[in-house]
């Protein structure tokens, strides 16, 4: 039997926990803020950061969104980060990808303060990730992780092999699932778009984990039986829908399904999780920057 690994669940469980926390901070007068930026009108980005704002004002934390027209001057978004840096209600930045191409992505994110990088993203919350001592993990290779333990599924000595190393999921989760930590001492082999024979290296793992962007790239033959597959791939494919596509993962689920032991669905996967880690994040700033103590998930 196949567990299909339930990502809405294993999300709202650590909401709950969270908003416990929130409930902590609350005694202390403390209400964590998320300040949310979109500069761009791509419809994928504004549902992504509406889904970031319900989500926190389900669980209590204080969300401000801010929208720059996509058009004004870089200058514009670099003060306005400035200005949420010096916010002493704000605790965490997030500022929707990608931006116009006027616009120096390197410089928004080494731009916003380390202490409220919920994204995980600035080079130093990577160097500390790299080196073992993370601030803030990014959001999604996180939510992975815990789904992975969620699943009662151990990296520990297992063999993982992740296709793609962007880097905001491929890059830091491998670097994650090395740690010398729970959660890590995996061995892991990071796939690309020059690896040759894909096939053969997702073959022989015993977790892969999909982050291409390439719909139902990989499919049942190319994994070994007693897998667990973890799809991080969100790709719109023309259907026979009202709205005239559907989503699919970066992973051909049926027949995946036929192999693996555990796998998640999309939508339904991991997607939830990037968004509780997003939350997970931002009550973990607010309780460093006000000193009070509380049980993360
Ligand atoms: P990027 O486009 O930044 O990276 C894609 C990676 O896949 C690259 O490393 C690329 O290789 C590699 N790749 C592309 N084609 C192939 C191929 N044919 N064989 C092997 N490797 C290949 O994507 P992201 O990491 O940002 O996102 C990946 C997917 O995950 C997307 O579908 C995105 O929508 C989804 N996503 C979902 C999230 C969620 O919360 N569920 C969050 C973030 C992303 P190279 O480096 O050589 O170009």
């Amino acid at each position: 039997m196949t567990t299909i690994i339930d990502g809405k669940a294993v999300a709202a469980e650590i909401r709950a926990d969270l908003a416990a926390s929130i409930e902590t901070l609350a005694d202390a007068d403390v209400t964590p803020g998320l300040a949310t930026v979109l500069m761009s009108d791509d419809g994928a980005s504004e549902t992504y950061v509406s889904m970031k704002q319900r989500a926190c004002e389900e669980v209590g934390i204080n969300g401000i969104h801010i929208e720059i027209d996509p058009e004004a001057p870089a200058e514009e978004l670099y003060a306005t980060i400035d200005d949420l840096n010096a916010d002493p209600e704000v605790h965490g930045i997030l500022v929707q990808l990608p931006v116009p191409d006027h616009v120096d992505k390197r410089e928004v994110i080494r731009r916003i303060d380390p202490a409220k990088d919920v994204d995980g993203f600035h080079p130093e919350n990577i160097g500390r990730l790299v080196a073992g001592d993370p601030l803030f993990k990014p959001c999604t290779p996180h939510g992975v992780q815990k789904l992975l333990e969620a699943t009662d599924v151990d990296p520990e000595g297992k063999d993982v092999v992740i296709v793609g190393r962007s880097d905001i999921v491929g890059k830091p989760l491998a670097n994650l699932l090395i740690q010398k930590t729970d959660g890590g001492n995996a061995t892991v082999t990071v796939c690309h778009s020059r690896t040759a024979d894909l096939a053969a290296k997702t073959k022989q793992a015993d977790i892969v984990i999909a982050a291409v962007g390439v719909p139902e790239l990989i499919d049942g033959s190319m994994l070994k039986e007693g897998v667990t597959v973890i799809d991080v791939g969100v790709n719109r494919v023309d259907a026979d829908t009202e709205k005239g596509y559907k989503l699919v993962g970066d992973v051909e689920f049926e027949s995946a399904k036929e192999k693996a032991a555990a796998i998640t669905p999309v939508p339904g996967g991991v997607g939830p999780m990037t968004i509780a880690m997003l939350l997970y994040n931002t009550v973990k700033s607010a309780s460093l920057d006000a000193d009070v103590a509380v049980d993360l998930p």
